[in-house]
């Protein structure tokens, strides 16, 4: 473990099993100096418990950097259930993996991620106080707001494109091509906002659900998942699960924006230089999907309100431009700006 190439001088780390249930489950807590580590369960059929584990250690370090970066008093953790979210959910196996949660004592809040729903976290919430993501008493969606963060983190990446396009292209969004990579939770809503303000969509997932609602709602042209990333567009957006740039796809880009709400877009830290080399501008994820936390956070707050939250959400906008701005100046890739400046605040 402590030699882990993802190690990252994580607190904790716990794997368990719960033999009635067959959960199988990672919960790692990678820094609490400035709270109680927060952050979502993915539920994903990973290949191996290597590969769950990897996913867990640099989520949740992704975590304390979002948090961090948002100006949020949390620290950073993940929990990932290594299982299909179409085939193997049920009650019992929500209510071990709200135990597990609740052995953490608090170091550790949980919420959604990618194959966990707010129904899922209800189920938690039965055996842990330590669940969130399942209310909501501030929010910006106009339709019943359930707790659940996506409306949130889809209308923060929204700002941030928003910002990165005034920066690149000194336009706002009408016209401009966007290719969105996994139409799910956050990838679909944020669509729906992208089309409002004049952009024009490419789609592509693993499931064809969402994929033929983005097109019918929104006429979204739906591109082959393998192509997906080497459109022409103005903007590519990885909405899916990490490594959307890696050292297969990327000579092929074809776009001048990297902005989307995945978290771990880059496979290795080496891609931040390679996107720079090659002039696209990246928009570090944590920076542009912290709506999600922020939400979580404001759920906390007595006094909140809609305003508050929408005016937080909103100011991810100026931080990505300030991100993108110091990395100009300083001649650096993004990412290595952005993580020197959330490190500083969270070590
Ligand atoms: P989701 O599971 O609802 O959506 C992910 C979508 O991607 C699904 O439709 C899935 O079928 C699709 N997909 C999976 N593999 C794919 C592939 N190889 N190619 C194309 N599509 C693929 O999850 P979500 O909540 O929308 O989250 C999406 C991403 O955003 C994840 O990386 C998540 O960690 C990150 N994120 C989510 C939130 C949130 O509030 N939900 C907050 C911050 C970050």
């Amino acid at each position: 473990m402590f030699e882990h190439p993802d190690f990252d001088n994580h607190e904790q780390v716990a794997f368990h099993h719960d033999k009635e249930t067959g959960l199988k489950a990672i919960i790692a807590v990678h820094n609490t100096n400035l709270g109680p580590s927060l952050g979502g369960c993915r539920m994903w059929p990973y290949a191996s418990s290597a590969e769950a584990l990897t996913d867990a250690l640099r989520l949740s370090a992704g975590m304390s950097y979002k948090a961090a970066m948002a100006n949020i008093p949390q620290g950073g953790g993940k929990a990932v259930i290594i299982a299909n979210p179409r085939e193997h959910k049920s009650e019992m196996l929500m209510h071990a993996m709200g135990r597990f949660v609740d052995s953490f004592n608090g170091r550790y809040i949980i919420a959604e991620d990618s194959g966990i729903s707010v129904q899922d976290i209800n189920q938690m919430a039965t055996q842990t106080k330590y669940a969130s993501g399942n209310h909501a008493r501030y929010s910006i969606d106009e339709n019943k707001p359930d707790g659940n963060p996506a409306p949130s983190t889809s209308f923060g990446v929204f700002c941030g494109i928003k910002a990165a396009v005034k920066y690149v292209f000194n336009s706002d969004m009408k016209g401009k091509t966007v290719a969105i990579q996994g139409v799910g939770n956050v990838g679909l809503r944020l669509a729906r906002h992208l089309h409002r303000a004049g952009a024009v969509l490419f789609v592509s997932d693993i499931y064809e659900e969402n994929l033929l609602i983005a097109h019918e709602e929104l006429g979204a042209t739906i591109v082959d998942n393998k192509t997906i990333h080497s459109l022409n567009v103005d903007v590519f957006a990885p909405c899916a699960l990490g490594s959307a740039v890696n050292e297969n796809t990327i000579e092929t880009f074809n776009t001048k924006i990297i902005a989307g709400a995945a978290n771990n877009q880059l496979s290795n830290a080496s891609m931040d230089l390679a996107l720079m080399n090659r002039q696209i501008t990246y928009v570090p994820d944590y920076v542009i999907n912290a709506g999600g936390i922020i939400d979580i956070h404001h759920q906390s707050l007595d006094g909140s309100s809609d305003e508050k939250l929408r005016e937080q959400l909103s100011n991810i906008g100026n931080t990505v431009l300030q991100v993108l701005e110091q990395a100009k100046a300083q001649g650096l890739p993004t990412q290595q700006v952005a993580n020197k400046i959330a490190s500083t605040r969270f070590s």
